[in-house]
């Protein structure tokens, strides 16, 4: 610690930059929403004054598009667009138009709402919709376009749930080529479930099928073992070894063909018909109740009801049981850290706080409360990358949230994806007491070899966690102590 001078100047500049950065993205999107109430307030005063002529081929919208464009220099189709968004924001879905001045979501993320929303024709039903995703996004802490998206999703599937269903079935099934000018893509739409097992497959076969040595790049091998498998071609390693180790049987074959699966997290209530409440189909994200019910119908899908209770059971080992591994991927949903959209039985199941291998009681629990999916890439750098924290807290509701704490020194919250599919978890007792002693990484394990990552660093790193469990457990303390002062007064403090 002989540079903390020059490493303490460097990090306040970071944190100011990083500051700053954190303000314009969210004035960014303030921008783009005061652009399109500026084309949604034109678009209105020449609406109300054109002929009524629905016919026309140059109708307001086309024109206006088309001025736009012209004037920011973008294509008429990228014109047209801006004026059909800013009439979603206008007529649709106002109260997702007023986060987004409001810095709360990106233009994207709004563009993806517009789009899930799309399919409403029932005005209450749209403004219903409209205020419950508003609501939603500003409670939620960071929205990334995934979240966003199916926040969206989940309210269209339970308020419209028809909607979603004849948009299900117009959308169909289908084989697309598309180029532009770097080459050409093969599109197969089919449902989300079916997509996501043929991709599992696809990655399963080519990574089996190819040695270290083949020279051709992940992405390459799977690309040409597809088009083997579509064509009836040839598909084998080219490294060229006789001896090469990738030689798969047909029993190999079958059996790796038997271990695909897709998660899919339902509520009972939905599969018996009970509620239209949506479901998770992982990898994908929300999908309607009567999707659920299909999916569960078909041979081949095997219904496993999650024991809450068994889910907090023996915290002791480092390996969660079944129902705690399967709760937490469930209401994660992806990896925890925002805007990350890996999927959660893709990514590691990460112990929050460490696990105490020689003292486990002292250490992170291995317990809902405690565990998070994270992708390999930020399951590294939450481990091994100084500054970077992670903590995971059960606020008063049961609702769990994620606490991302950066080296710049910000942090940002978001709440667990899917929260509203599991409520009941959060609420379960803890069969396990705080961490009083966290597991140490060993440096040793660091992905690079070489980083130098001292014992001094690591208990700062401590340090500064407990610091901030403290510091929101006094958050919480407060919370609690106005809560149970409302209850009795019936009033805001002062009293
Ligand atoms: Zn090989
Ligand atoms: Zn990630
Ligand atoms: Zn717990």
């Amino acid at each position: 610690m002989t540079n903390t001078v020059a490493s303490s100047t460097a990090s306040d500049a970071d944190f100011d930059d990083m500051a700053e950065i954190r303000r314009l993205w969210a004035e960014e999107a303030s921008l783009a929403g005061r652009r399109l109430a500026l084309v949604g307030a034109i678009a209105a005063r020449r609406d109300a004054t054109a002929a009524d002529d629905d016919t026309a081929l140059l109708n307001c919208t086309t024109v206006l598009g088309a001025e736009i464009a012209a004037l920011v220099a973008v294509g008429k189709e990228a014109g047209a667009h801006m004026v059909d968004l800013a009439a979603d924001a206008r007529d649709r879905i106002p109260a997702v138009a007023a986060a987004l001045r409001d810095g709360v979501i990106s233009l994207s993320t709004f563009r993806a709402i517009a789009l899930e929303c799309a399919a409403i024709t029932d005005a209450e039903i749209m403004a219903a919709v409209d205020a419950e995703i508003a609501t939603d996004l500003r409670a939620g802490g960071a929205v990334s376009t995934g979240s966003g998206r199916d926040t969206a999703r989940r309210f269209v599937a339970e308020y419209d749930a028809d909607a979603v269903r004849e948009r299900r079935a117009v959308r169909g099934k289908g084989v697309n080529v598309t180029q532009d000018g770097d080459g050409v893509a093969l599109t197969v739409s089919a449902h989300p479930e079916q997509v996501l097992a043929a991709a599992q497959a696809i990655r399963a076969d080519a990574a089996a099928q190819t040695c270290a040595d083949d020279s051709r790049s992940v992405g390459a091998r799977r690309a040409d073992l597809a088009i083997a498998r579509l064509t009836g071609g040839a598909f084998a390693c080219d490294c060229g070894n006789p001896e090469c180790p990738a030689s798969t049987s047909a029993d190999e074959i079958g059996d790796r063909f038997s271990r695909i699966v897709v998660h899919v997290v339902a509520d009972a209530s939905t599969l018996d018909g009970e509620s239209n409440k949506a479901a998770w189909v992982d990898g994908y994200g929300v999908i309607d109740a009567h999707h659920a019910r299909d999916i569960a119908a078909r041979p081949g899908t095997l219904i496993r009801p999650l024991d809450m209770s068994a889910a907090t059971a023996r915290p002791s080992d480092y390996r969660p049981n079944a129902a705690a591994d399967t709760a937490a991927r469930a209401v994660h949903g992806t990896c925890t850290v925002p805007g990350c959209d890996r999927a959660a039985w893709s990514s590691d199941l990460d112990h929050v706080t460490e696990f105490n291998h020689h003292r486990p009681e002292a250490g992170g629990a291995t317990c809902p409360c405690n565990l998070g999916p994270k992708c390999r890439l930020h399951h590294l750098i939450k481990t091994f990358v100084d500054g970077w924290l992670d903590m995971q807290v059960t606020d008063a509701n049961g609702v769990i949230w994620t606490e991302t704490i950066t080296p710049s020194g910000h942090s940002v919250r978001a709440r667990a994806r899917n929260h509203w599919l599991l409520p009941g978890l959060g609420l379960l007792p803890c069969r396990h007491g705080a961490p009083v002693e966290p597991g140490v990484v060993d440096p040793a394990d660091a992905p690079v070899r070489g980083q130098s990552r001292t014992a001094a660093k690591h208990a700062y790193r401590m340090r500064l966690r407990s610091r901030r469990r403290y510091a929101v457990a006094c958050v919480q303390a407060a919370e609690a102590v106005r809560k149970a002062e409302l209850e009795c007064y019936g009033t805001e403090p002062p009293f």
